[in-house]
């Protein structure tokens, strides 16, 4: 282990959750081996080393953040030195995690470097940062820098899910955080309605003519990433229109102003036809996830959906 790391990397990818886990893998009371060719043992994440520090009151784990949100101060770093001079309390190794580090000013970055100079026995030092080159050259050489990158959007969903958010929800949101769990997180739900409507209310309205339900089909499938995003937002909207075609009075899942929007793009295809669009939408999903080409997919898919909704204009 190195004294002191950088984790350096966009925001919302994990670092000061690394950075708690590493503090609890140093202090843990009940190691573990999770893996049976791992080098070294991992935090057990249950006893009152690992809960403490997950919880933030671990009194030798110290998180070091900006006062008043501008920057991390000079009293700041002051105090940690003093402090980084002391024994241990209960844990073996003391652990400061500074987030983000960057936001050293200068004077608070040069009595910082003293400390880096000559560290404290037992002591770990983890600066996070969105950007190392932003840390004095002096504190950079000092540290192991460990590079944190974007998230696939797969790990994104997962992360939503977790925190509770539906799969068509975490699909979305996923898509709109460009690789942070925190970005997507943070993605407005109002918000992903309204884009919900918007794509709804275009592929709707293309399925009425040939050289629209062409020129949509290609949009949708420019990524396979993206189409698949779609299907799932469509299929929530497909949902909505049967729920709204059922005549259910006001649900959680469809309130009132929403189920005036749904009714609005459906117009008035029975719920048979309803039905079978939400079947082209559903084989289109399987069909992708089988390595099909989107934009086959795609058509095949706005041809099933023409044939459902014209059909049953035709009829009427
Ligand atoms: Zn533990």
């Amino acid at each position: 282990m190195a004294q002191a790391y950088c984790f350096a990397g966009p925001p919302g990818v994990g670092k000061r959750a690394t950075a708690v886990a590493l503090a609890q893998a140093v202090n843990c009371l009940a190691p573990v081996r999770a893996l049976a060719d791992a080098d070294s043992p991992d935090a057990c994440g249950a006893c009152r080393a690992c809960t403490r520090i997950a919880a933030g009151q671990h009194p030798d784990v110290s998180l070091i953040v900006p006062e008043e949100k501008t920057v991390i101060s000079i009293e700041q770093i002051r105090d940690l030195t003093a402090r980084a001079s002391l024994r241990a309390y209960e844990g073996s190794v003391k652990v400061w995690i500074l987030d983000p580090a960057h936001e050293m000013q200068e004077p608070a970055a040069n009595a910082f470097l003293k400390t880096l100079e000559e560290p404290p026995a037992a002591s770990l030092f983890i600066l996070l940062t969105t950007t190392f080159s932003a840390l004095l050259p002096t504190i950079r050489s000092r540290c192991q820098e460990v590079r944190f990158t974007a998230l696939s959007e797969e790990h994104v969903r997962t992360i939503l899910t977790r925190h509770g958010r539906t799969p068509e929800e975490a699909a979305a949101a996923a898509a709109l955080g460009g690789g942070s769990a925190e970005r997507a997180l943070a993605v407005d739900v109002g918000e992903f309605h309204a884009t919900r409507l918007r794509l709804a209310e275009e592929v709707w309205g293309a399925v009425r003519s040939l050289p629209a339900l062409l020129d949509r089909a290609e949009r949708l499938a420019k990524d396979k990433a993206g189409l698949e995003t779609a299907l799932e937002t469509l299929l929530v909207f497909t949902r909505d229109a049967a729920v709204a075609r059922l005549g259910v009075p006001d649900t959680p899942l469809l309130p009132g102003e929403r189920r005036a929007e749904v009714e609005r793009i459906i117009g008035n295809a029975p719920l048979a036809a309803i039905l079978r669009v939400y079947a082209a939408q559903r084989t289109a999903r399987h069909a992708l996830a089988s390595h099909a080409q989107p934009r086959f997919t795609a058509e095949r898919m706005l041809l099933k959906m023409r044939e459902a909704v014209t059909g049953s204009e035709a009829e009427t």
